[in-house]
């Protein structure tokens, strides 16, 4: 077994229904002393119960999904007219993106406070966007000192997009499993975390209010998260990634539909990735676990049910074919792409992405 693995340095903390004290003590940690906390407005209310006992000196809440640069540059400078010395997000992945590109500039430290189950906060990951242009990169500086987790503020996620949001947990564990820099470490993140996301996801939609579903899929968002931050991005998140900033699809939901049209292309082609995520569903086969699982918590179906448009994907396919990943377990030609990307945009079975070539 030969291989390197890099482990990122952060705290992280579970701490269901103590939000607030884990908050204070971890901003008393990092010696913040003014603290801008970074909501939505939508979050407004979660984001000051758990920050009552800290020092704020802003509350910022012009969130956008994709950070759009325009919005990255106001936050900076109204933490640079602040004298902000620490940042607390309180919210989704959109949040804590804002929050990195604030980092990503001035190097003053975060604490992640997440309220759905992206995962960014496990990653160095940082994006903006400028037009329809999606730029991402890695940076030590972007990646959170503290993680705060406490279910407790996931109730409020509506069953749906609970549902969307773990299924792109879900999928940053298959995609480790083939992406570039896929190793045994990430392969046993990604196993573990596909487990806890599965139970977590069906105790979550039998009972929403319940806690101990909630806390199973922060734990495999977790999870994911760091094995993806390590393993990078795979076909499916460069396929989602030119989807989400090139249409401005919602990036939940985008990764949600097409995470078993990946994976039925690729299983074939990655016979171990195959018998591990099978393992972790429980079923026989990777694809039909997968399917079983996504019927039991009614996940989104079609691209075309989330604004995307047929007429867009010879375009989508050429902008893809320049960024897959050459480790692919599968060669990907461009008819194979667009074939997946119209039974995507349709809702189509998975498994008759194999018929004739058109
Ligand atoms: P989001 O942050 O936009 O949140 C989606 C919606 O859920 C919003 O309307 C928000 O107000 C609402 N919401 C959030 N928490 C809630 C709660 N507890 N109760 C009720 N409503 C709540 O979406 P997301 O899927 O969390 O994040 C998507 C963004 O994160 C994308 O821009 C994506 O690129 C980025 N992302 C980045 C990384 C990375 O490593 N850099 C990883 C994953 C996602």
């Amino acid at each position: 077994m030969r291989f390197e693995h890099e482990t990122l340095a952060q705290r992280v903390c579970f701490t269901p229904g103590d939000a607030a004290a884990t908050v204070r003590a971890e901003v008393e940690r990092l010696g913040g002393t003014r603290v801008m906390v970074i909501a939505s407005p939508a979050e407004a209310d979660l984001a000051g119960k758990v920050t009552t006992d800290v020092p704020v000196v802003l509350r910022h809440d012009e969130v956008v999904m994709h950070v759009p640069v325009a919005s990255a540059e106001r936050a900076r400078a109204a933490a640079a007219t602040h004298e902000v010395d620490l940042l607390v997000s309180v919210g989704g992945g959109s949040t804590t993106g804002l929050a990195k590109a604030v980092a990503l500039t001035t190097g003053i430290p975060i604490v992640a406070v997440p309220t759905t189950y992206a995962g960014s906060e496990a990653t160095s990951v940082w994006g903006l966007t400028e037009g329809a242009r999606k730029t991402t990169g890695v940076d030590p500086r972007v990646l959170p000192r503290s993680i705060v987790y406490d279910a407790t503020l996931t109730l409020s996620l509506p069953v749906a997009m609970s549902v969307a949001s773990g299924l792109n947990a879900l999928a940053h564990c298959v995609d480790s499993l083939w992406a570039p820099r896929t190793d045994p470490v990430d392969q046993a993140l990604a196993g573990e975390g596909i487990r806890a996301l599965a139970a977590g996801l069906s105790a979550v939609v039998a009972g929403p209010a319940g806690l101990e579903g909630r806390e199973q899929v922060l734990y495999g968002a977790y999870l994911s998260a760091v094995a993806f931050s390590s393993a990078g991005s795979g076909l499916h998140h460069k396929i989602c990634h030119v989807l989400g900033g090139a249409y401005d699809l919602p990036h939940a939901q985008t990764h949600a539909v097409v995470l078993p049209y990946v994976l039925a292309f690729n299983a074939p082609a990655a016979p171990r990735a195959e018998r591990r995520i099978a393992d972790a569903l429980g079923d026989t086969s990777a694809v039909g676990g997968l399917q079983r699982l996504r019927r039991a918590v009614d996940a989104p179906k079609a691209l075309r049910d989330h604004g995307f448009d047929k007429a867009d994907i010879d375009d989508a396919a050429r902008a893809i074919l320049e960024v897959v990943p050459a480790n692919n377990p599968r060669p990907v030609t461009p008819d194979r792409l667009r074939r997946l990307l119209r039974a995507a945009w349709q809702g189509a079975d998975p498994l008759t992405l194999d018929g004739e070539e058109s």
